[in-house]
């Protein structure tokens, strides 16, 4: 379809939705990686230039501040990028600033010095196992891993048992799989500290993800409050700027984090939280410390933007995912 003809559905669909709404978008990683969450630059390039063309980019804090003000331009959207690896630099930063725009980056602050979180050497310990390697026997079950396909499905199946532990089981867990697996070949790859305070010099905005990105509900809440406070405050050092906003690890609401963490990272001193929950922050019933997020999944121009120009409004988020 052409572009007019999507500007216009576009434009029509947002004359009908709440005023004054804000959606934020959540990217993970950008480049070649056999991360789920990983996407191809070209696609995410399109994507920016979609938005440029039919939404309007703020920054968050510009977007909540023009929000609490009852100001804000239709259609208004912000981006977010989650966990901290060095491609938000190297590839995900020239392609924001190509398109003068800007993001807010999400870092768990463990990763600086380790080089990756936890799931990335979950997974490269997998996905280096040796070519001749058929199967691999994990907490009693057997896996198939002969071809990267059945690789693939291992990773998915085993990650998910260990992201849902304490810090303190994960790492017994993971411990227990690097004993079958051995150590696996990891190059850093994650953002340093110089690089962070290039992105916040350039404009970037830089919010807390946690330390460890655990599961907040599988922990106590005094690792919780440190989880939290510890990354804001290194984050900040790093920056030196106030570091406002928090995403939740995993993100979904009562499930990896609840009304008492919500309370916790208000008592961190943020001035704000984000969820995975999908929906737009409307002025009418937001509550600051749960805000959610919406990333459309289409390929092509007219369904990326219609869908995105639908999550407008709260009663259609739950019908277009559908
Ligand atoms: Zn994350």
């Amino acid at each position: 379809m052409h572009k007019i003809s999507i500007k216009l559905f576009v434009g029509i669909i947002s004359a009908l939705v709440n005023r004054n709404s804000l959606t934020v978008l959540t990217y993970h990683r950008v480049g070649e990686s056999y991360n789920q969450l990983c996407m191809d630059e070209k696609r995410f390039e399109q994507q920016l230039v979609w938005l440029k063309r039919y939404f309007n980019p703020v920054s968050l804090t510009e977007g909540l501040a023009l929000q609490a003000q009852g100001k804000l331009p239709k259609r208004s959207i912000a981006i977010s990028i989650d966990d901290g690896y060095s491609d938000s630099y190297t590839k995900i930063f020239p392609l924001l600033q190509k398109h003068g725009l800007v993001a807010t980056f999400f870092i768990s602050t463990s990763g600086i010095q380790q080089g990756y979180l936890w799931d990335e050497l979950v997974s490269s310990a997998i996905m280096q196992l040796p070519a001749s390697d058929e199967a691999l026997v994990f907490l009693e079950v057997t896996y198939p891993v002969a071809t990267y396909s059945q690789r693939i499905e291992c990773v998915k199946k085993i990650a998910k048992i260990i992201k849902y532990q304490s810090n303190d089981d994960r790492n017994i867990l993971i411990e227990q799989l690097l004993n079958k697996t051995g150590k696996p070949q990891l190059k850093h790859q994650f953002l340093s500290e110089q690089q962070i305070s290039a992105l916040s010099d350039a404009g970037m905005e830089i919010g807390a993800h946690t330390v460890n990105h655990p599961i907040l509900t599988c922990e106590q809440d005094q690792t919780v409050q440190s989880e939290m406070m510890l990354s804001k405050q290194h984050l900040e050092k790093i920056t030196n700027k106030p570091v406002n906003f928090l995403a939740y690890p995993n993100g979904k609401s009562q499930v990896d984090f609840n009304d008492n963490h919500q309370r916790i990272a208000k008592e961190c001193g943020f001035t704000a939280a984000f969820s995975t929950d999908w929906g737009c922050i409307s002025s009418k019933n937001s509550n600051l410390f749960s805000l959610c997020r919406f990333t459309p999944w289409d390929i092509t121009e007219f369904k990326f933007n219609l869908r995105l120009a639908l999550n407008f409004n709260e009663k259609y988020t739950r019908l277009i995912g559908k």
